[in-house]
């Protein structure tokens, strides 16, 4: 029956001229079916750079929207309208534009897991791998760092010389973990390496032997010589490590779970490809902005 499906999806999918892409944390059977498999900037820039006209975005939805912000002459379909990301919903356009009007010197950063409207009200967009370089190479001294404190605080550490106001908001997937799972963990299996998404709280950092975005995090573990891991991520990183050498995985309470991402079924990418529905659609000056917002992030990032 799944294999039916995805045939039918496949052969859909070249009447349609279209090219799938799947997050990281998506279904194993999502992944699988899709062109490419990514975080959410490397799969934007995989749907501007193709020659397919249109998208289908397997993720939430500030990814198909960011898609949409750099590809406007392309169609972008993302399959489960209501997948939404709750920590890029922590941060609504007029809060930020209150926020600015009282640090009207600071630069405004926020983390690519945010609507097109607060792209649209910042100066520069990042992802977890580039937010440190982009910070780096920002001359002003004071910087508004959102929707993500943690991911804020972790690079303040870094970067202790620069002024930060660091928005509220969180990942409820990261947030989930607690820091006894991690130090019982570390108590059963002594040569366990500790792998962990900087969305995570610093209580968790601080106990973690690699902190790193998902392709970081999945790049570290495939290449590394150690045989025992705790992944400190959502579950769907583990579509993509290699288990061979006999490597093991675990995962803190025994699994990490974002319902957003697992959303999104093998019925829904059928179903948006066959009816063409659920197309992204942004106003044009909002997208305008928010493009400025990304293709700084691309000369700041490096
Ligand atoms: S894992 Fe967290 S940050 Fe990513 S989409 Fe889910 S809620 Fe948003």
């Amino acid at each position: 029956m799944e294999n039916n499906l995805k045939d039918k999806i496949l052969q859909l999918k070249k009447k349609r001229g279209a090219k799938i892409l799947a997050h990281y944390y998506q279904r194993g059977e999502i992944q699988d079916i899709a062109d490419a498999v990514g975080d959410s900037y490397y799969l934007s820039k995989v749907a501007k750079d193709c020659n397919e006209q249109v998208i289908v975005f397997c993720g939430v939805k500030f990814m198909a929207e960011s898609a949409k912000i750099l590809s406007p002459e392309k169609t972008v379909i993302l399959p489960v309208m209501d997948a939404g990301c709750p920590m890029a919903d922590m941060a609504e356009g007029h809060e930020v534009e209150e926020l600015k009007k009282k640090h009207p010197k600071a630069k405004v950063v926020c983390y690519i897991n945010s609507s097109a409207e607060v792209k649209a009200l910042s100066d520069v967009c990042c992802t977890s791998s580039n937010a440190l370089n982009i910070i780096r190479n920002i001359d002003e001294e004071e910087i508004i760092f959102l929707p993500d404190k943690n991911l804020g605080e972790y690079i303040q550490e870094q970067v202790p010389e620069k002024k930060f106001i660091i928005w509220n908001g969180f990942c409820i997937t990261h947030k989930r973990v607690r820091h006894k799972e991690i130090i019982q963990a570390k108590d059963i299996h002594k040569d366990m390496v500790i792998v962990t998404h900087p969305e995570c709280e610093k209580e968790i950092r601080d106990e973690s032997d690699f902190i790193g975005s998902t392709g970081e995090i999945i790049n570290f573990v495939n290449t590394s010589s150690n045989k025992k891991f705790l992944i400190v991520t959502e579950e769907g990183v583990l579509h993509q490590m290699d288990s061979k050498d006999n490597k093991e995985f675990y995962m803190p309470g025994g699994s990490m779970v974002c319902v957003n991402m697992k959303k999104t079924r093998l019925e829904d990418v059928y179903n948006s490809l066959l009816n063409m529905k659920n197309k992204i659609e942004l106003k044009e000056d909002i997208r305008i902005k928010a493009s400025t917002a990304l293709k700084n992030m691309h000369k700041l990032g490096g």
